[in-house]
């Protein structure tokens, strides 16, 4: 485990960068900016959906068609930029939509006024001389100010209908990408959700230079567990376990499966220690639970969690914060299992609860 400096990241960077273009070449992939984002990402082995999408395309010896790229490049990457764009364009429209409405109802006051001072005009017209001919011509103008003010009062309802429309769009739209963020089983955060809210929180912390902990868990002998009660019931201990990870993590952090029974938490501004606190109670609320069978309501015995965590260096790849977490996991595994492991490998930084 080494720490890397700034330097030693380019150098990694452009290992990968290498490998990318080598990969393209060797596949025949066009070079462009989109697809060498998608073969750097696999290269780098970031994102293990990307990365298993394609090695089934290779292994189906599918030809990386435009066709193919876009339809990759679409799947993994453009999501977020064309839902901010999307977004962005929406709260536009809505924006203008208003005050379209607003200035139309200005209008509508200033024609009003104008047919109150042509009201006023037809009953002085009244006592001058010969003013019959004025007052036809008087009362057919306010007839046509009456029709436009109805017509406008009319654009006005379909302008804050639109808006009100757009609004409601946006809301589908937000709907749709959290359900894309959602790990469906469990209803906690995806992988594609780790992803994004662990790359934010690198970046946030970058900027403000504060603590930021990451934690991996894993159900321990799952299969054991799976082959003994099936998957079904697998399943519900899935989402017993996401439901413990939810609750007590509450807003102090971002958790989220990683896949299978490994899920992991992304907690901004904390200590190691305080991150282990909050693991510590993580692993013994789910120890402590006594899991039953929901169709029968029969025990079916207990569950426990192995857990790993690391705290991110300023300048490190995600990948390697990832690799320190998942060694500090490895190693509560190898020390036992149900137990919470902090990076740095030193046995005192393994804390052992009593089981259960
Ligand atoms: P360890 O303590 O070393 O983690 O042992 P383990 O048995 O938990 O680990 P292993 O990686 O050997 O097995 C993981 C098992 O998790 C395999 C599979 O049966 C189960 N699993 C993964 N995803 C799911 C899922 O979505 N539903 C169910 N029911 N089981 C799953
Ligand atoms: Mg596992
Ligand atoms: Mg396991």
């Amino acid at each position: 485990m080494s720490y890397l400096n700034a330097n030693q990241d380019v150098e990694y960077i452009r290992e990968v960068s290498d490998q990318a273009l080598d990969l393209m070449s060797e596949y025949n992939v066009i070079p462009s900016p989109p697809n060498y984002q998608i073969w750097y990402n696999y290269a780098a082995e970031e994102d293990m959906s990307l990365t298993k999408a394609i090695d089934d395309l290779i292994r189906k010896k599918k030809s990386f068609t435009s066709e193919v790229c876009a339809n990759l490049h679409e799947k993994f990457f453009s999501t977020n930029k064309e839902h901010d764009a999307v977004s962005t364009a929406g709260k536009g429209i809505q924006k203008e939509l208003t005050r379209l409405a607003k200035t139309v109802g200005d209008m509508n006051k200033d024609t009003f006024k104008y047919s109150s001072a042509l009201s006023d005009s037809l009953e002085d017209i009244s006592s001058i001389p010969g003013g019959q001919e004025l007052k036809l011509i008087i009362t057919s103008l306010l007839e046509n100010t009456s029709e436009i003010t109805t017509r406008n009062t009319s654009a006005q309802k379909q302008l804050k209908d639109s808006a009100q429309t757009v609004q409601k769009l946006q809301a589908a739209l937000e709907a749709v990408r959290q359900e894309s963020l959602t790990d469906m089983l469990t209803n906690i955060g995806n992988r594609k959700y780790f992803e994004e809210s662990l790359q934010k929180a690198i970046a946030d912390d970058l900027k403000t230079d504060d603590n930021l902990c990451l934690v991996i868990g894993d159900i321990d002998h799952f299969k054991n567990f799976n082959d003994s009660w099936g998957h079904h019931v697998g399943d519900q201990v899935l989402k017993a376990v996401a439901h413990s990870i939810k609750t007590r993590v509450g807003d102090t952090g971002m958790p989220a499966r990683y896949g299978g029974e490994e899920f992991v938490i992304v907690i901004p501004d904390t200590t190691l220690e305080k991150a282990q606190e909050i693991s510590e109670n993580v692993r013994q609320s789910i120890a402590q639970r006594s899991m039953k069978r929901k169709s029968t309501g029969e025990s079916i015995g207990k569950i426990t969690c192995s857990f790993g965590i690391a705290q991110y260096r300023p300048g490190e790849h995600r990948t390697h914060f990832l690799e320190r977490a998942d060694a500090a996991l490895y190693k509560s595994k190898s020390m036992g299992r149900n137990r919470v492991t902090l990076e740095e490998d030193a046995p005192q930084n393994v804390v052992k609860m009593a089981a259960g």
